[in-house]
């Protein structure tokens, strides 16, 4: 299972294409799109879902949990398959398929917390280093389609992944980076004047 998750993390490193959910939920490639049928069959469909999810039940206290914390936004739990121990979830009470779709707010909420939280893990642990890890999307290696952020605390001899250094790789032509630097200020200046999205759960 531990290879699996590693694999999964290596994969999205590596730019790879990991299979999509093992919980059988599927997002679409084109995500979110605007309107239409498709939009709606999706609205509906993560309206089933939410019902039936494992942190939206972990929030409603239907599901079991070793519960860390708890505010009135958010909580953090134990993964229940850790890649090592003490690795832990912040996830928000209410139900925003990926991290992409989370309302600021509430990601300012789960961000505000990190430093209480992986102290406390990393003492608890005797460990003096964490990975903060969010997989938002299938491509990236999202199971669990109820956002969340993976605390991981890390040891020198944890065996897991060091760095992803090795697979970086330099600019190979400095004007298509400078390029893609303009394509997505344009986004930035276009999600400037863009509704603020509500999220689901608000
Ligand atoms: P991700 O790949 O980012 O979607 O990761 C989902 C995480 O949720 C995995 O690390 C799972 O081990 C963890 N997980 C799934 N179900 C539970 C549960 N019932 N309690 C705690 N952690 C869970
Ligand atoms: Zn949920």
């Amino acid at each position: 299972m531990e290879g699996r998750r590693l694999a999964v993390i290596r994969s999205h490193l590596s730019q790879g294409n990991p299979s999509i959910s093992s919980c059988g939920v599927h997002s679409s490639p084109c995500g979110g799109g605007s309107g239409g049928d498709a939009s709606r069959r999706g609205r509906a469909a993560d309206t089933i879902w939410k019902g039936n999810c494992i942190f939206c039940k972990i929030a409603r206290g239907e599901s079991p949990a070793f519960k860390l914390y708890e505010d009135d936004t958010c909580l953090c739990i134990l993964d229940s398959n850790p890649l090592t121990p003490g690795h832990s979830l912040i996830i928000p009470k209410s139900h925003y398929r990926s991290l992409e779709e989370t309302p600021p707010s509430v990601v300012s909420t789960l961000c505000s917390i990190i430093p209480l939280l992986s102290s406390a893990i990393m003492k608890a642990t005797k460990s003096d280093s964490f990975n903060l890890l969010a997989n938002s999307g299938a491509a990236a290696g999202q199971v669990v389609f109820h956002t969340h952020l993976h605390i991981i605390p890390r040891r020198e001899d944890d065996c897991l992944w060091r760095s992803e250094g090795s697979l970086r790789k330099p600019f190979k032509h400095v004007q298509e980076a400078a390029n893609l630097a303009d394509d997505i200020r344009e986004h930035l200046t276009c999600r400037n004047h863009e509704e603020p999205k509500l999220g689901e759960g608000e």
